[in-house]
C-alpha cells in the first residue's frame, strides 16, 4: 500500500491548539470561565438576524461582504474598501501569515503572545520568535532589536491576552516607527472595545502602510460560536489577502449576525459597563485574598499564584465547584490561571468560590 504524502515543512511542528475546557465530569451547573466569552450572551438583534437569514440558507452568500462591511465602516468612521472580513481574526491572521511568510522568513510576537500566532507561522513554513516581555509587559525595544531582514511580521495584541496588560499609544507608534522597510506590525484589537476611548490601532492603520489591525465579534460582540472576525489596513495589504480569501468563507448567517451585532451600540455600551464593574469586583476580590494580578485592560483577569502547584490547586477546586478557567502554562505561564470576567452572579460565584479555596 502507497503511502501518504508527508506533509509540508512546519506543519508536524506545529502544537494542536487546546480550547478552553467546557465540562467537568460530574458537575451540570458549570461556569464556563475559560475562553473569554461575552457572559451576557449573543445580542438579541444579531440572534433575531440571524434566524431571519436562516431562511436563505440554500443561497450562496455574497462574495463581497459589503452590508458587514459598510457597518463596520460607518461605526469605526473608516474606508470600507480598506476592511476584509473572515472567519474569525483568526483566519485573517493566517492570511497574514500565508501571503507573507515562507521559508526563510521570521514572525516575531511578545513572549506570552496568543498561540495562533505560532501556529499560523508554522502553517506557512516560517520560523516563529516569542520575544521576551518585561513584568507581562510587551518590551518594545526587545522587539525592535529582535527584528532581522527576514522579519516580515510582528504580532501584538493590544490588550493582550492572556497577560491583559496594555501598550501605551506612543510605545506601539513607536515600534511602528522603528520596524525595517517591509515589516508589517499586525495589532490584534481582540479585546480594543474593552479598553474606553481607544480605536485599536485604527488611526495609526489608516495612515500608514506598515501596520495592519485584525478585530473580532468573538468577545465583546458575543458572537465567538459565529466565527466572524475582521482586518483593516492599507489598500496593498488587503488586495493581497483578497487573492487568498475563499469567495464564500462567511455564511450569510454569519454575516447578517455580524451585521446586526456592529450597528446595535446600546449593546456593546452596556457589555463594555458590566464588565468594567464585574472586572473590578474581581480584580479587588483576588486582591484581597492575596492573589497578585496586573491591572486588566479586557475581560479577563489573569491570576498569580505562588507557583505551579498552587495554580493547579486552585484550578481544581474551582472545577470541584463547577467553575471553570484557563490555567495557561501553555503560554509558559504555569503558575496562572486566566479568569473571563462573568456576568454579576457569575463573578459572585467565581469570589466565592476562590474564598472558600483560600479558607479550604
Ligand atoms: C479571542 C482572540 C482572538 C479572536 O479570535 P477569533 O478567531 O476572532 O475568534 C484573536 N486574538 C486574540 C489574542 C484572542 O484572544
Amino acid at each position: 500500500m502507497q503511502a501518504a504524502p508527508t506533509p509540508q515543512p512546519g506543519i508536524l511542528d506545529i502544537a494542536l491548539y487546546q480550547g478552553g475546557a467546557s465540562t467537568v465530569a460530574g458537575q451540570t451547573d458549570i461556569l464556563k470561565l475559560s475562553s473569554n466569552e461575552n457572559p451576557t450572551g449573543a445580542p438579541r438583534s444579531a440572534q433575531d438576524a440571524a434566524r431571519d437569514a436562516a431562511g436563505e440558507m440554500h443561497l450562496y452568500p455574497n462574495t463581497d461582504h459589503a452590508g458587514l462591511r459598510d457597518a463596520i465602516a460607518e461605526v469605526h468612521g473608516l474606508d470600507p474598501d480598506r476592511i476584509i472580513c473572515g472567519v474569525g481574526s483568526d483566519e485573517i491572521i493566517h492570511w497574514l501569515c500565508q501571503a507573507y511568510i515562507g521559508p526563510e522568513t521570521e514572525v516575531l510576537y511578545p513572549e506570552y503572545g496568543f498561540l495562533m500566532y505560532a501556529i499560523s507561522t508554522r502553517a506557512a513554513g516560517g520560523t516563529p520568535i516569542a520575544v521576551p516581555e518585561r513584568e507581562r509587559t510587551v518590551d518594545v525595544d526587545a522587539l525592535l532589536a529582535a527584528t532581522t531582514e527576514r522579519t516580515r511580521l510582528v504580532f501584538l495584541a493590544n490588550p493582550a491576552n492572556p497577560t491583559a496588560t496594555f501598550l501605551r499609544g506612543q510605545d506601539v507608534v513607536r515600534l511602528a516607527d522603528g520596524l525595517p522597510d517591509g515589516c508589517l506590525l499586525v495589532l490584534d484589537g481582540a479585546y480594543a472595545e474593552y479598553v474606553e476611548d481607544f480605536d485599536g490601532g485604527l488611526g495609526l492603520a489608516a495612515g500608514r502602510e506598515n501596520v495592519f489591525v485584525t478585530r473580532t465579534f468573538s468577545k465583546m460582540y458575543g458572537l465567538g460560536g459565529m466565527r466572524v472576525g475582521w482586518g483593516y489596513g492599507a489598500q496593498a495589504v488587503i488586495d493581497v489577502l483578497n487573492r487568498l480569501r475563499g469567495p464564500f468563507n462567511l455564511s450569510n448567517v454569519a454575516l447578517a449576525a455580524a451585521e446586526a451585532a456592529m450597528r446595535d451600540r446600546g449593546f456593546a455600551a452596556d457589555c463594555l459597563a458590566l464588565n468594567t464593574a464585574q472586572r473590578s469586583r474581581l480584580s479587588a476580590a483576588l486582591a484581597d485574598l492575596g492573589i497578585a494580578s496586573d491591572p486588566s485592560h479586557a475581560n479577563f483577569v489573569l491570576a498569580r499564584f505562588t507557583d505551579e502547584e498552587e495554580a493547579r490547586a486552585c484550578d481544581a477546586f474551582l472545577k470541584s465547584k463547577g467553575v471553570i478557567v484557563r490555567h495557561v502554562a501553555a503560554y509558559g505561564l504555569p503558575h496562572c490561571l486566566r479568569m473571563t470576567v462573568g456576568d454579576e452572579a457569575g463573578t459572585t460565584r467565581l469570589i466565592e468560590a476562590l474564598t472558600a479555596w483560600r479558607a479550604a
